[in-house]
């Protein structure tokens, strides 16, 4: 492989794991990850369909069900509480 290549998937992986600690949940308070949900309150979910384009399913239709919740969260550390909305999404 030639080594700018290297280069450039390393750079990648770099910048991946910087986003994702970056991103990860936490206090919005003191920034501790030692917390737990206390609430989930679901807000919509829908399903949703897409003809895949290409491959061995080409042609075929895949059903996703998304569910969006609103999740209460807990500090372990200062007992802040805040809010989150998530999305969830399954294959059907
Ligand atoms: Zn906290």
């Amino acid at each position: 492989m030639e080594p700018k290549f290297v280069g450039l998937i390393i750079g990648a992986i770099i910048l991946w794991g910087l986003w994702a600690y970056l991103t990860r949940n936490k206090c919005t308070k003191c920034k501790s990850t030692k917390f737990v949900e206390v609430a989930r309150q679901h807000i919509k979910s829908y399903v949703k369909k897409v003809r895949v384009s290409g491959g061995d399913r080409h042609g075929q239709i895949d059903t996703t069900q998304h569910d969006e919740y609103k999740i209460s969260y807990e500090c372990n550390e200062c007992h802040h509480i805040w809010t989150k909305r998530v999305k969830e999404s399954e294959r059907l």
